[in-house]
C-alpha cells in the first residue's frame, strides 16, 4: 500500500495493485467523541482507581450522560470543574485543585490511584497536570499514586483515552525478563477469564493482563514478555512496552471466528506450543463459533457496509464482516493508521477494499448518501440523520462497550450488526 502525501483539503489518493488497497487520506472536520469516553470502560476495569477529570461543564456531561446509565454505585469518576474565573486565569486552579483531590481522599479511601485527565479548557488555559500529579503525590505519598493524562478532543478520538491512560501507567511497571504473555486492551472480565482458561489448556506458562482488575496489582515488563493487543488503539502502549524489552505479537484482532483463532494460535506459537495443542483447544470452539454466526450470515451476507472512522476498532471488524458475515465493504474509514499494529487484518481485507484515513464529514456524508450502504457504522452524532434519510445505522461505541472478544462471542458480535438490518426491514414495511 503506498500513500501520496497529505492535503490540507483535497483528500490524497493512491492505490497500490500489489496489496490489492487503495488508500485515502482526508483532513477535514472530524465527528468523533473525545478520550474522556473511555473512561467509561476504564472505571469499570478497574474499581479501586479514579478518573478525575479537569475540564468544563461541557465534559462532566459527556462523560455522565456515556456512562450515567451503568452507574449502580457511587461512581468512580468524577469533574473538577473550571469555572469562568479559572479559566480566565484568575484564580488559581492548582489550589482549587489541590482541596479537591484532598476532599476526595478523605472521603474515598478505597482509592489507590487517582488519574487526572486533562480536557480540551484544562490544556487551553494550559494547567499542567504532570506538575500537579507530582505535587500530589508528594503531598498524599503512601496514601494514593496520582497519575495524569490527556483525554482532551483537540488531542485523542475516543478509544486513546484508554491509551493514553495505559501509557501513564508504563512507568509504574515492575522489571521482570521472565517468560510471559501479557494481553494488553480492556476485556469484559468474563471474557478475560475465558481466554486465560483457554491458554493455561494450552500450556502457556504465565499470562497476566494490562490493564489489570487492581490498579495496584500491575503486571511486570522485560524481555520475555510477548504482548498481545487486544484493542486495535493501543499504539503508544504497544511502541512504550517495546521499549521496555517486551516482544510485539503480530496477530488479527480476535474479533470473530477466524480472528480469535489466529489470535490466539499466534501467543501459543511465540511460547513454541504446536499446531496439534492448538487445534485440539480450539476446534470445538470455532466448530461451536461457525455454527452461531450462520443465521446471522445469512442476514448480512451481500449487504453493503461503509464504516466510518470513529473507535480505530473499522479495520478488524471490517475484515470480520466481509470474510465471515460475506459483507461487501463500500469503504473502511479509520482515525488514523498504524500500518505496524494492523498488517494482519490489513492483509485479510479483500482486493480493491477503499480505505479511508482521516476524515472530512461532509466529503464522507456525501458519499455514503451517493452509495447509499445497507449498513453504516458511526458515532452517535451522524446516525439519527442518517436514520432519518432512511439509511441503516450501528452506533460504534456499543462496539467498545460490549463483549465482542473471542470465538464465543461471535455470533453476538455478528448480531450486533443484523439487528440494524432487521429493523430498517420492518421499518420500510411499516
Ligand atoms: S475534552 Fe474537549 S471534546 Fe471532550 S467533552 Fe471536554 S471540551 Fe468536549
Amino acid at each position: 500500500m503506498v500513500v501520496s502525501p497529505v492535503s490540507a483539503d483535497a483528500p490524497s489518493r493512491s492505490s497500490d495493485p500489489g496489496e490489492g488497497l487503495e488508500l485515502t487520506r482526508e483532513n477535514g472536520q472530524r465527528e468523533v467523541f473525545c478520550g474522556l469516553t473511555s473512561i467509561v470502560w476504564l472505571h469499570r476495569r478497574m474499581p479501586d482507581a479514579f478518573f478525575l477529570v479537569v475540564g468544563s461543564r461541557t465534559c462532566a456531561h459527556l462523560v455522565q450522560s456515556a456512562a450515567g446509565v451503568m452507574i449502580f454505585a457511587e461512581p468512580r469518576f468524577g469533574t473538577a470543574i473550571l469555572g469562568e474565573r479559572d479559566l480566565a486565569g484568575l484564580a488559581d486552579a492548582n489550589d482549587e485543585l489541590d482541596r479537591l483531590v484532598g476532599e476526595l481522599l478523605e472521603r474515598r479511601p478505597e482509592i489507590r490511584t487517582l488519574f487526572l485527565v486533562g480536557s480540551c479548557p484544562s490544556e487551553v488555559i494550559k494547567l499542567d497536570l504532570a506538575k500537579a500529579a507530582e505535587r500530589l503525590n508528594r503531598q498524599h505519598s503512601g496514601r494514593v499514586i496520582v497519575l495524569n493524562y490527556s483525554g482532551s478532543g483537540i488531542e485523542t478520538t475516543f478509544t486513546q483515552g484508554e491509551d493514553e491512560a495505559l501509557k501513564a501507567l508504563m512507568p509504574l511497571l515492575p522489571v521482570d525478563d521472565a517468560e510471559q504473555l501479557l494481553i494488553v486492551g480492556t476485556l469484559a472480565d468474563a471474557v478475560e477469564d475465558r481466554f486465560m482458561a483457554l491458554f493455561e489448556r494450552m500450556g502457556l506458562p504465565r499470562v497476566r493482563s494490562l490493564p489489570p482488575r487492581r490498579s495496584s496489582e500491575l503486571p511486570p515488563v522485560g524481555r520475555g514478555t510477548r504482548v498481545l493487543l487486544a484493542q486495535p488503539f493501543l499504539s503508544g502502549t504497544a511502541r512504550a512496552l517495546v521499549h521496555r524489552g517486551a516482544t510485539l505479537l503480530e496477530a488479527p484482532y480476535p474479533f470473530g471466528v477466524e480472528g480469535s483463532r489466529d489470535w490466539m494460535a499466534a501467543a501459543a506459537a511465540a511460547f513454541g506450543i504446536g499446531p496439534a495443542t492448538v487445534a485440539e483447544v480450539l476446534d470445538p470452539l470455532v466448530e461451536r463459533g461457525r455454527r452461531a454466526l450462520a443465521p446471522h450470515r445469512e442476514r448480512l451476507a451481500g449487504k453493503r457496509l461503509f464504516l466510518m472512522p470513529d473507535s480505530q476498532m473499522e479495520i478488524p471488524l471490517a475484515r470480520f464482516l466481509s470474510r465471515e458475515c460475506g459483507m461487501e465493504l463500500v469503504e473502511v474509514g479509520v482515525p488514523y493508521l498504524d500500518r505496524q499494529l494492523m498488517a494482519a487484518d490489513l492483509a485479510l481485507l479483500p482486493a480493491g477494499t477503499r480505505l479511508c484515513e482521516g476524515q472530512d464529514v461532509e466529503r464522507q456524508l456525501e458519499r455514503v448518501r451517493a452509495e447509499r450502504p445497507d449498513l453504516v457504522v458511526c458515532g452517535l452524532g451522524l446516525a439519527n440523520p442518517l436514520e432519518a434519510e432512511g439509511i441503516a445505522t450501528k452506533w460504534s461505541i456499543e462496539l467498545v462497550f460490549s463483549p465482542i472478544h473471542g470465538c464465543d462471542q461471535a455470533g453476538d458480535l455478528a448480531e450486533l450488526f443484523a439487528r440494524p438490518l432487521r429493523r430498517r426491514t420492518l421499518l420500510n414495511f411499516a
